[in-house]
């Protein structure tokens, strides 16, 4: 046994270590390992506008040992699978960008110290027309020290590598809803999938438990015919699709909405934000099969309906506004597993049609007023049955 393992590996994660489900998956002896992943919920595939399918979710990692470790590579593969190409491969830089470790440290991006924990955004993706495996697992590799950069403690391999870490896949198809929004560019901001962002990275905990109710939600504003996001002064009258209809996404009934939260100020972030006033006016509409509609920032008093109410696809749900935690007009949308904004997780969605008109550039010119630049080769043309990727620019029609 090494020393330096079993001295902060608990009994709870050396049986955790040996489940049935985890053994029959490993192609070596079950071994102690240093750190424990485990998803934050289940993933569901979705296809994107870049033709790919996408399976997003998190792992929250632990360092459990009193050991350096650095996450050196983690791919993931179908669950019994064998061999074959990983569905995605993260190591150095790339991981790094995609792995937040809690707690600030100066260890690099991707070494946990003794006790550390984080997470690890995962965009694991398959071709169109694939099938979707119904769980994934993960081969891991990490490099242990006694101390940072030093060797590990005698006794003890540098290098571990392991198989295991089952993801659950639910390969129910992502839900077609309509677009919130109509006209053309519509910025697809803190989109998913493969890039960390305040969307991807709210993994919050709420009474005790963390949810991931945005892993799939998008801001949508739109550019100005000049490309610009608002024209004139920094104010909420300056961006042109403020006070734009929103329309019901898919028919439902609504089951939670707030009023009365006032206009904030575009470029900051307001204070004193909490999370009941966070999400701004909003309605959550149960368009059933267990999935949650969810609008939020919208103009107060702009609200058409009220709980109970029965709604249409395609009916004005509400007008698009600047209310809640937020530092200029948009429209926050997302599909959930339950009513509850914070105690809910995000699933994923397709739009039954759109037109790509590229994809922005520079995220920052965005914020500035300045000309925003779009690659416009980046997934052009008509899409049906799609969700758009982050910072992709997309023409709703109407
Ligand atoms: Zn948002």
């Amino acid at each position: 046994m090494r020393r330096a393992l079993v001295m902060g590996v608990t009994a709870a994660a050396a049986a955790a270590a040996l489940t049935p489900s985890m053994a029959a998956a490993l192609d070596a002896p079950p071994s102690l390992t240093a750190v424990s992943f485990r998803p934050i919920a289940a993933t569901e595939p979705v296809l994107g506008s870049d033709g790919r399918i996408h399976l997003a979710y998190e792992l929250t990692v632990i360092n459990q040992s009193s050991l350096y470790v650095t996450i050196a590579r983690i791919d993931a593969i179908r669950a019994g699978g064998g061999a074959g190409k990983p569905l995605e491969s993260l190591s150095g830089k790339a991981l790094g960008a995609m792995f937040r470790i809690n707690a600030a440290t100066s260890l690099g991006p991707t070494r946990l110290a003794p006790g550390g924990s984080g997470t690890i955004f995962m965009d694991a993706t398959l071709p169109k027309g694939a099938k979707v495996p119904a769980a994934l697992q993960h081969r891991i590799t990490t490099v242990r020290a006694a101390k940072p950069g030093g060797p590990p403690p005698p006794g003890t391999a540098r290098v571990a590598r392991y198989t295991g870490v089952t993801v659950p896949v639910n390969r129910r198809p992502a839900v077609l809803v309509q677009p919130p929004l109509r006209g053309p560019r519509w910025v697809v901001a803190n989109g998913c999938c493969d890039v960390y962002n305040a969307h991807r990275g709210a993994t919050l905990a709420i009474d005790g438990t963390t949810y991931v109710a945005q892993r799939f939600a998008i801001d949508f504003v739109q550019l100005a015919p000049n490309y610009r996001l608002f024209n004139g002064p920094n104010v909420n009258a300056s961006y042109a699709y403020f006070g734009d209809p929103i329309y019901a996404a898919a028919s439902g009934r609504v089951v939670q909405a707030r009023d009365g939260e006032p206009e904030q100020t575009p470029g900051q972030l307001p204070s004193g934000q909490t999370v009941e006033t966070a999400d701004g006016n909003y309605l959550v509409i149960d368009i059933g099969g267990g999935r949650y509609t969810f609008y939020a920032h919208m103009q107060p008093g702009s609200l058409r309906v009220k709980v109970g109410d029965r709604v249409t696809a395609g009916q004005v749900i509400g007008l698009l506004g600047n209310t809640g935690n937020t530092d200029g007009a948009h429209l926050h949308f997302h599909v959930m597993d339950g009513p509850s904004p914070l105690t809910s997780n995000g699933l994923p969605y397709r739009f039954t049609s759109f037109t790509g008109q590229g994809k922005v550039t520079d995220p920052v010119a965005l914020q500035s007023g300045e000309v925003v630049p779009v690659d416009a080769s980046v997934n052009p043309g008509p899409h049906t049955g799609q969700l758009p990727l982050e910072m992709e620019v997309v023409d709703f029609g109407g």
